[in-house]
């Protein structure tokens, strides 16, 4: 193994860090793949670092005439800075943030091109979803101590989340595809934290493409990207992990190559008061923490900012209606739902091709 330490801190100004209430258990997605077969080009080079609050990491087989893996980390983390200082909600001065907080009602705010991508691709899984899924849910986020604004220790009160429900609807946005321009039409605020994680997976992907490299995982957040052979050879085994709090089972595992996979969990980021649990996916349509029995969604996609919204989306969804909007879609997801007796898993047909061996589908 060569690991390359990153001597960055986490980023101050991002992510929810230690205010939330969170479990021992950090990814839904764990990599899998054991030590086996080597390489005939070698171990493989393993970087990580932080980013958006968050961690990184990316596992590459090293091909002749790479660049050193100083160089190799240096570009992810560049990348990801890129996408930082775009998306961040706690930087005032990026351009979500100027946007959000002192761009005025009916004038268009020029984008830049990969945030132009991002709000393109939310604008159309909200109008896919039918409002379940929105980023202009800040207000509400905030409101419920998931956002920038900090934590809260009792749920709201009614009025409140009606007042930010009414700051609230992607209806207001308009989207220029060709000048690259977004106009609010009343003061509406961008959170794009439900896919912007995927996004840079995306771009550290391509950064990576751009260098030779072929063979690898990158990893921001839980959010992940496969390319070529894993360095068993073969196609990345990942496993699904059970989502019981404090234990780590395992439910079964996946091969994946050439593709994303992104999960969304509400057992992994909540508050509780009085007893009860609150989701950081928040229901823009009654402006309440969503409360079923989907607990976690892993959706397989070609393109990783798009698995990470699906996944935010089939989490506010639920198990049913998300099924049925994944299925007329051909989407590839995997839901598990809580019974009183333990976990229900079952998936979309798209899914079954990636599945090592049946996972404990219908199994309680
Ligand atoms: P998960 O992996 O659990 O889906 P993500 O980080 O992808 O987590 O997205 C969760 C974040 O998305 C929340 O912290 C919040 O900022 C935002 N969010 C919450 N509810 C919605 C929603 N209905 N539509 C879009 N974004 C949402
Ligand atoms: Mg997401």
């Amino acid at each position: 193994m060569r690991p390359v330490s990153s001597s960055s801190s986490p980023d101050p100004t991002g992510g929810r860090g230690t205010r939330i209430l969170r479990l021992c258990v950090l990814l839904l997605l764990v990599l899998v793949a054991g030590c086996g077969e080597r390489d005939p080009r070698g171990e493989p080079v393993r970087l990580s670092g932080a980013t958006m609050g968050t961690t990184w990491n990316v596992t590459y087989l090293e091909p002749p005439g790479a660049p050193a893996p100083e160089a190799v980390h240096a570009g992810i983390q560049a990348a990801l800075d890129a996408v930082n200082a775009t998306m961040s909600t706690y930087r005032a001065d990026s351009e979500i943030s100027r946007f959000n907080h002192e761009h005025p009602v009916g004038v268009p705010f020029p984008v830049s091109a990969g945030f132009g991508v991002v709000i393109e691709a939310a604008l159309a899984v909200g109008a896919a979803t039918g409002g379940a899924y929105d980023i202009t849910v800040g207000p509400l986020v905030d409101l419920w101590g998931f956002g920038a604004t900090g934590d809260i220790v009792t749920p709201p009160p009614a009025d409140a989340v009606a007042a930010a429900r009414a700051r609230v609807g992607q209806d207001a946005l308009a989207f220029e595809r060709g000048d690259l321009s977004l106009t609010k039409s009343k003061p509406v605020a961008l959170d794009v934290s439900s896919l912007a994680k995927g996004y840079a997976v995306d771009e550290v992907t391509a950064w990576l493409s751009g260098q030779g490299l072929a063979d690898y995982l990158v990893e921001v957040g839980g959010e992940m990207r496969l390319a070529g052979r894993s360095p068993r050879g073969g196609p990345w085994r990942i496993a699904i992990e059970q989502p019981e709090p404090g234990r780590r089972g395992i439910a079964g595992a996946i091969l994946v190559s050439d593709a994303a996979v992104a999960t969304s969990g509400d057992y992994r980021n909540f508050f509780e008061a009085g007893g009860k649990r609150y989701s950081h996916t928040i229901d823009p349509r009654t402006g309440y923490p969503v409360a079923h029995d989907l607990v976690s969604v892993t959706v397989v996609h070609d393109n990783a900012m798009l698995a990470d919204a699906w996944a935010t989306a089939f989490s506010v969804l639920g198990a049913q209606r998300g099924r049925a909007v994944a299925e007329a879609r051909s989407l590839a997801v995997y839901f598990i739902q809580s019974a009183p007796d333990g976990y229900v898993h079952s998936h979309t047909p798209g899914f079954a091709r990636y599945m090592e061996s049946p996972l404990k589908e219908g199994a309680r």
